[in-house]
């Protein structure tokens, strides 16, 4: 069990939940069996089992005595099997269930005089009804002392434990002993007046019903009380360590807004948008508050958080403070320091750019003046975290692209505060996630929304094409050419099929260069195996005009600013996810030019991409399509999720099912600890309890904080 399924320990046994129930009440008579039925479970008796081969020719014939008139038992060669007929009985009549595949595989189980209980799609054939393929469970066996009900629980298992006898019949009876054995020693978690207030069934009550319902109505309220508990105690672990955060962690004052911030804005050639305002409002009022901040920003691809990087860096810099920018890569390092600088221009604040590849003369200068104060905003990659970047007075860190950085390099960052404080923390991302998943992401941080894009921009108009019909996609980018227009096109690049991968790529590549020759087009390549020097001369080439094309993987994905570019080709699209076809999408659309998203999809689509390819072509709104990846995927392998990683496995809630009670959760957490912050009162002892084990103890699991 503990090699098989990770139980070690009768806690983990009883705390393994059934994932479905089989429903002995909804057993049907054979006798009443009707053709509007869209599936029936019977029980019954299994009565004679035969091998039928070409022509109805009988191979093998088991009868419940046991003769054997046909054939040998030994000797079935399953090759010539063309299917098996299993007749089967209960009190009111007799039926036929019929397997054409996995008969070698289910030949063995079906002795007669064995029950089960069968479940399918019942058909009419002649003037019977039969099963064919049908569901095969062992009869609930009503689990030695703890069942009374009429539902069995049905676990996961793999081949390894079932080949050992581990089946579903002995995993009940293995359950009802760990129930009856350790179940009196398992204490109630939650104190009886939330019990009460939330209207849920008592802990040990809500395990013995979800092993072993007595009936519909305590499953579900075991169901509900469990998940409740899940999400509740998680809740309450992330805003206490929010609450105690906030309390002791010391902010850098910064009371000024100063001159440098209001010569930025004054110069700014458009209005902020109502969000940006409102969101350089919540930060000023968090650097002012004497308490760090931590806050992360969430705005859509071209939302503006550029703008609002930048006005938050000159807030501490009007406060006698140094701010960094760190980005995930050298090319986004860059083109924010080009943007940032063009904003500072009328400031006369000092900024300068700190990469890898940044010469060690060069270097030593940026050293000098980060320690002398004499540089005040400093934007960079993960070179401005090394050891020997001193500084001044670091009041500020901004990191954009958040879950590029790991656990221990955004720790480092923040030990590089003055005298000792930690800097203000402004996490930015451009990948929408779903509020369920922020909630418990971000739990312990304050969250800003950018909701709202810059005006004047023009919808993106999204199709899809199959890709035979290349030549008419290459046509349309000729005239899109022909208009001054710059095109992306993207290929796929997932690790496993590396080499497959390339292929494609330079097979496109070869194809478009092909068709778009010298001199009259050029076209760009970039991808994750060239150096720095040729990747960067592509990239210029296409971000200054001089190609018409990029080819690439998706290095591209982020933040890269190419305003006359508004043609995306993504090719074989089903590869993708949704948010990064969003991402990637959100790279075109910034100009004044009608911009275009072109998905290239295969001839067989599976059904789920082509749900997801429709869904890109019905919305632009990061959000929608963040909860609909959710839905469609599952919390886990949501993008943005992989490396930060949920701070606990849920056990019986899931994030995309569950939004109404996490919500319920999470505000009832926030009354509790409104009336008791630190969970000091003798009521809520056993919460404290909860959330020193391991699994809510937060502080220790979850990345956000160092
Ligand atoms: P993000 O980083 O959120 O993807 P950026 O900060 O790069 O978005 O902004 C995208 C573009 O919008 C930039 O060219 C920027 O100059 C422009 N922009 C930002 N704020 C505004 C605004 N309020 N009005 C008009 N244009 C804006
Ligand atoms: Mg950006």
């Amino acid at each position: 069990m503990e090699r098989e399924l990770g139980l070690k320990t009768f806690g983990d046994l009883i705390g393994f939940y059934p994932f479905r129930y089989i429903d002995r009440s909804g057993i049907t008579r054979i006798a009443d069996i009707a053709s509007t039925d869209a599936a029936v479970q019977i029980m019954a008796r299994i009565v004679r089992v035969r091998l039928i081969g070409v022509g109805s020719n009988i191979i093998y014939d088991r009868v419940p005595d046991g003769t054997v008139p046909q054939g040998g038992s030994q000797a079935v060669k399953f090759n010539l099997v063309k299917r098996m007929s299993v007749i089967v009985q209960d009190a009111s009549g007799e039926m036929e269930l019929v397997w054409f595949k996995g008969v070698k595989y289910m030949f063995p189980k079906m002795a007669t005089g064995g029950v089960y209980v069968f479940f399918g799609k019942p058909s009419v054939f002649g003037q019977r009804y039969n099963i064919v393929h049908p569901e095969v469970d062992i009869p609930p066996s009503g689990g030695a002392s703890m069942g009374v009900g009429t539902l069995t629980g049905v676990y996961t298992s793999t081949d390894k434990l079932k080949s050992h006898g581990v089946t579903g019949k002995v995993m009940n009876r293995i359950m009802a002993s760990a129930l009856e054995q350790s179940l009196q020693f398992v204490p109630e978690t939650l104190p009886d007046y939330i019990l009460n207030e939330k209207g849920l069934v008592p802990k040990r009550f809500a395990l013995r019903n979800i092993h072993f319902p007595k009936n519909q109505d305590s499953l579900s309220k075991a169901v509900r009380r469990l998940k409740f508990e899940e999400l509740f105690l998680l809740q309450l672990a992330l805003l206490k360590q929010k609450y105690v955060r906030s309390r002791s962690a010391v902010g850098i004052v910064m009371p000024k807004v100063g001159e440098a911030f209001n010569a930025c804005y004054k110069s700014l050639p458009f209005d902020l948008t109502g969000a940006q305002k409102r969101v350089i409002k919540e930060i000023r009022a968090d650097m002012m508050s004497g308490h760090q901040m931590n806050r992360l920003l969430q705005g859509d691809v071209g939302s503006g958080k550029t703008m609002v990087a930048v006005l938050s860096a000159l807030i501490a810099v009007g406060n006698g403070c140094q701010a960094c920018i760190m980005a995930p890569t050298e090319v986004l390092a860059q083109q924010h320091y080009a943007n940032i600088q063009k904003y500072l221009a009328p400031t006369g604040v000092k900024s300068a750019l700190l990469t890898g590849s940044t010469g060690t003369k060069d270097r030593r200068a940026i050293h000098e003046g980060l320690e002398d104060g004499s540089i005040s905003i400093i934007i960079g990659t993960h070179a401005l975290i090394e050891d020997n970047v001193l500084f001044q007075k670091l009041g500020l860190a901004i990191i954009d692209e958040q879950h590029r950085f790991g656990v221990e390099q955004r720790a480092k960052l923040w030990s590089k505060g003055a005298g000792g404080i930690a800097p203000h923390i402004l996490v930015m991302t451009a990948t929408p996630i779903p509020r369920t998943l922020a909630m418990t992401l971000y739990g312990d941080l304050d969250v800003s929304v950018i909701d709202e894009l810059p005006p004047g921009r023009k919808p993106i108009q999204t199709l899809q094409i199959v890709e035979s019909k290349r030549p008419e996609l290459y046509k349309f980018m000729e005239s899109q050419i022909r208009k001054g227009r710059q095109i992306f096109v993207v290929y796929p690049l997932i690790f496993e099929n590396e080499k497959l991968d390339y292929k494609a790529l330079e097979e496109g590549y070869d194809d478009i260069v092909e068709r778009f020759p010298l001199p009259d087009y050029k076209v760009a390549i970039v991808h994750g195996q060239q150096t720095n020097e040729v990747k960067q001369f592509n990239m210029d080439a296409f971000a200054a005009g001089r190609a018409n094309i990029l080819v690439s993987t998706t290095v591209i994905e982020v933040g890269v600013d190419v305003p006359n570019a508004s043609v995306m080709i993504i090719e074989n699209v089903e590869r993708f996810g949704l948010s990064q076809l969003h991402q990637l999408r959100g790279r075109v659309g910034r100009g004044a030019a009608e911009s275009f998203c072109v998905l290239v999809k295969g001839t067989k689509v599976s059904k789920e991409s082509q749900k997801r390819i429709d869904l890109m072509c019905r919305t632009e709104n990061g959000f929608e399509l963040a909860e609909e990846d959710m839905k469609l995927r599952g919390p886990g392998d949501m993008e943005g999720t992989q490396q930060s990683g949920l701070p606990v496995s849920l056990g019986i809630a899931s994030l995309a099912k569950d939004g109404l009670l996490l919500q319920e959760a999470r505000d009832y957490a926030e009354a509790i600890l409104k009336d008791d912050p630190e969970l000091k009162d003798e009521k809520n002892a056993p919460l404290v309890q909860e959330l020193r084990r391991g699994k809510y103890n937060v502080a220790k699991n979850f990345s956000q904080i160092s």
